[in-house]
């Protein structure tokens, strides 16, 4: 199994489909949490969060985390939050639609800029 070398933004996994961590490329990580941003285009968006640990589901209070390229779009977003043992960093995987495209994106959350939807908090 190779660690691929991390780029900034990109998600890598091994010819193992190990996920790397987006921060530091370390093979031990967890993703624990999923959030979704559902919306037709133009709506107004429906929040649901899931945790991957205890199962519990919120509606409508957290607002899932958006990338920079086009913050929270026009249309759905979904992403995941985890964290990393090697480098203890936190990061979102986020998939957005927009303009018949999926943008996929990585931010940290802990560490370094992160967009902010500007609405109220996500976490
Ligand atoms: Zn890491």
């Amino acid at each position: 199994m190779t660690t691929p070398t991390p780029e900034p933004g990109m998600l890598t996994y091994t010819s193992d489909g190990v996920m790397a961590c987006p921060l530091c490329g370390g093979n031990n990580t967890h993703v624990e949490h999923a959030y979704i941003s559902a919306r037709k285009e133009d709506h107004e968006p429906r929040e649901i969060h899931v945790s991957a640990i205890t199962g519990e589901v919120t509606r409508e209070e957290i607002i899932a985390p958006a990338g920079p390229a086009v913050g929270e779009g026009r249309r759905q977003r979904i992403a995941l939050t985890g964290h990393c043992e090697n480098c203890t960093g936190e990061y979102a995987i986020i998939f957005t639609q927009h303009k018949g495209e999926t943008i996929l994106e990585t931010v940290p959350i802990n560490e370094g800029p992160i967009y902010r939807t500007g609405r109220t908090s996500w976490r």
